[in-house]
């Protein structure tokens, strides 16, 4: 399919699970994809690396891809039936869940998926970074200086978007929003004999950050131990809680890797994340949730709308600016923005209140917290089953 002259009809800076959906999916609508990543795959990504069952919807949805074909591939390397939460050293619950909560590493998964997108047909070229955008030929210029032309150019480069920088410089997309409501990720991985006890499910803590919490997360090989918490609750005290937890734990600092950390959009998500011919999508847009962190739905999930929001404009003539910001206010937005808002309120109670309070509402509603996790119930209809809406309409 041509749309013009350009050499591209799409141009995807950043090839993680928002790019590589977006890529996969363009492909199989016949377009002309380009993929540019500044890292080669496999490459590292610091992430828990929890996939919620809305995850796995999306990945049946748009890849065809199920728990039992992604375990088969070895894609998937733990899964967990049951969960423990505490507040600082005392348990506050320790539940059975339905659905389990799957696990993957980042390295394999994201390789996986671009994988996928190269099948479909998307060209990649890996390992050159994209160092600006130029509105008026619609081009991403390279770091080695080359250009590449297309109609459509979508950001899926991460948090440190060059490309939401350049829409930034360009007045194209509101600034003000940004800057606040950014978190710090902060992990290390461990050896699994280095650990007191064996860990076989996921376990959250909190106490030890403020506006945020602590987890243990199980993985085939290594357990991944990690902090997250918003930057201005927390000031200089990060890396200091961060070490009391791994003393809290009897992790040895010189037995474990070494703390890496990375930023979190945690609250700061973009109301306009497009203009003209370009969007963005994923972590570049702020699209995580700002509660629990959950990054990889988000980022899959605005990828596919994006996808479905260029078809359209590219088929029936629609602007792309209203298609995509449709999309967005009928998927992403009611959720994120309810889970802002309920955000102060429990937090302030956590933080406040302490232990009995906490330990009361999650025995009286941890079954629905994982629920809405999964995406089986909503923030904005939390008190009902099914709210869910996964179909795409204009
Ligand atoms: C410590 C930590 C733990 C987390 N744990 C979880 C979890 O358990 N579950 C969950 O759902 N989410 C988790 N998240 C969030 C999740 O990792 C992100 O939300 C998710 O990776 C966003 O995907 P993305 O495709 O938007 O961006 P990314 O995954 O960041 O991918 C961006 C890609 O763009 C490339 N890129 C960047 N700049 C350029 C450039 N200039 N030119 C070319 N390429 C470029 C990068 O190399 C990268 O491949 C965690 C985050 C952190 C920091």
């Amino acid at each position: 399919m041509s749309l013009g002259r350009s050499d591209y009809d799409i141009v995807i800076v950043g090839g993680g699970p928002g790019g590589s959906t977006a890529a996969y999916l363009l492909s199989k609508f016949g377009f002309q994809v380009l993929v540019i990543d500044k890292e080669n795959f496999p490459r590292p990504k610091l992430c828990g690396g929890l996939l919620t069952y809305k995850t796995f919807r999306l990945l049946d949805r748009v890849f065809g891809e199920t728990e039992s074909s992604l375990t088969d591939k070895h894609i998937l390397n733990f899964r967990a039936d049951h969960y423990e939460v505490f507040y600082k050293d005392k348990p506050m619950v320790k539940k059975h869940v339905d659905i389990p909560f799957l696990f993957v590493d980042r390295k394999i998964y994201d390789s996986f998926l671009l994988e996928k997108a190269r099948e479909a047909g998307a060209e990649i070229i890996e390992g050159e970074k994209v160092k600006a955008v130029d509105f008026s030929t619609t081009e991403v210029v390279t770091s080695t200086g080359e250009r590449f032309r297309s109609r459509f150019i979508v950001g899926a480069d991460g948090v440190n978007s060059v490309v939401r920088k350049e829409l930034f410089s360009a007045g194209r997309v509101d600034a003000h929003e940004w800057g606040r409501n950014l978190a710090t990720g902060l992990e290390v991985f461990v050896n699994r004999d280095e650990m007191i006890k064996a860990i076989d499910h996921p376990t959250l803590f909190f106490g030890f950050v403020r506006w945020g919490y602590s987890w243990v997360f199980p993985n085939r090989d290594v357990i991944v131990v990690g902090s997250g918490s918003l930057n201005a609750a927390n000031r200089s005290d990060f890396l200091k809680s961060f070490h009391n937890f791994l003393s809290f734990l009897n992790l040895n600092t010189e037995r474990v890797s070494r703390i890496a950390g990375h930023p979190v959009p945690y609250g700061n998500f973009l109301h306009k994340p497009v203009s003209e011919n370009f969007l963005l999508v994923g972590d570049s847009a702020g699209f995580v949730d700002p509660i629990t962190g959950e990054g990889i739905f988000y980022a899959q999930r605005s990828a596919e709308l994006a996808a479905w929001a260029i078809r359209e404009c590219a088929h029936n003539n629609r602007n792309l600016e209203t298609s995509y910001l449709h999309l967005l206010h009928r998927h992403i937005y009611p959720e994120l923005v309810y889970a802002k808002k309920a955000r102060l309120p429990i937090f302030t109670v956590f933080e406040r209140l302490g232990y009995y309070p906490v330990k009361l509402l999650l025995d009286r509603m941890g079954t629905e917290a994982i629920e809405l996790v999964h995406g089986l119930r909503t923030y904005k209809g939390f008190k009902k089953q099914g709210e869910v809406d996964e179909t795409i309409s204009f």
